[in-house]
């Protein structure tokens, strides 16, 4: 039986369905083993929202995240899915999706973006308060100019951005600090993007993120969401990034 076959480390960090997709079906062992090394492609699946849509409030209101949580974010995931399944691509982790995303289409670029983009926007925003660690305050001071420099460049990237995308503060090839921002729901680790790197905070400027409560200003929304950044969150992506054990 196939099955035994496949390592049993792997098979733990398993989804039940990828080994029944993969191993029985009638492919072949290689397959079954291709599939256990790959266990993060599609069907993706939203993460639960790691604070009430109230948490942020008065900085980014209830509805505002409800609608953006329930709808926008599961809308690209819904559709991410399809665009994959009709593909015949389920076992590419999202990360190598994003790293050659210009051989998918537009739908698997603007959908996996999305998905990408706001599992990592509502973990970096946060209603506790946090200090960035010693080591990202050490860059940011040094590489960026300090905390003022670093927000108002970040919230400038965001305001100046025409129509919707997001503003990203991210670790580049050389290791250091940069900010960026990018269309639509592109990002920096996607092959396309003018500058590339991993990113460790992000801010979706797109209209959806803040018209409820701000309308057309912008403006406001990014001088508010400094109020509600889990920097701690960010000072762990920014340890991985530079490679360090976290
Ligand atoms: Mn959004």
């Amino acid at each position: 039986m196939a099955l035994s076959l496949v390592n049993l480390d792997k098979i733990k960090h398993m989804k039940l369905q990828h080994l029944l997709l993969g191993c029985f079906i009638g492919l072949a062992f290689t397959a079954c083993e291709t599939v256990a090394q790959q266990p993060t492609g599609a069907p993706f699946e939203q993460s639960d929202l790691p604070y009430a849509f109230n948490a942020l409030e008065p900085h980014i209101d209830a509805q505002t995240m409800e609608i953006h949580y329930t709808r926008h974010h599961k809308a690209y995931i819904n559709n991410l899915n399809k665009a994959l399944r009709e593909a015949g691509d389920t076992l590419t982790p999202l990360l190598d999706i994003m790293a050659r995303v210009s051989t998918y289409s537009t739908a698997v670029r603007n959908n996996g973006g999305g998905h990408y983009n706001h599992d990592l926007f509502w973990s970096v925003l946060s209603p506790d308060a946090s200090e960035p660690s010693e080591e990202l305050l050490t860059a940011i001071n040094e590489q960026l100019g300090g905390m003022d420099e670093m927000k108002s460049a970040l919230s400038k990237a965001g305001a100046t951005r025409f129509g919707s995308g997001w503003a990203w503060l991210i670790v580049n090839a050389e290791g250091k600090l940069a900010i960026t921002s990018t269309p639509n729901q592109d990002n920096p680790l996607m092959d396309v993007a003018e500058d590339r790197g991993t990113p460790i905070f992000g801010i979706d400027v797109w209209e959806h993120a803040y018209y409820l409560k701000y309308q057309n200003k912008r403006g406001d929304y990014l001088d508010a969401i400094w109020n509600v950044v889990n920097w701690e969150e960010v000072s762990r992506r920014y340890a991985e990034a530079m490679g360090a054990d976290s």
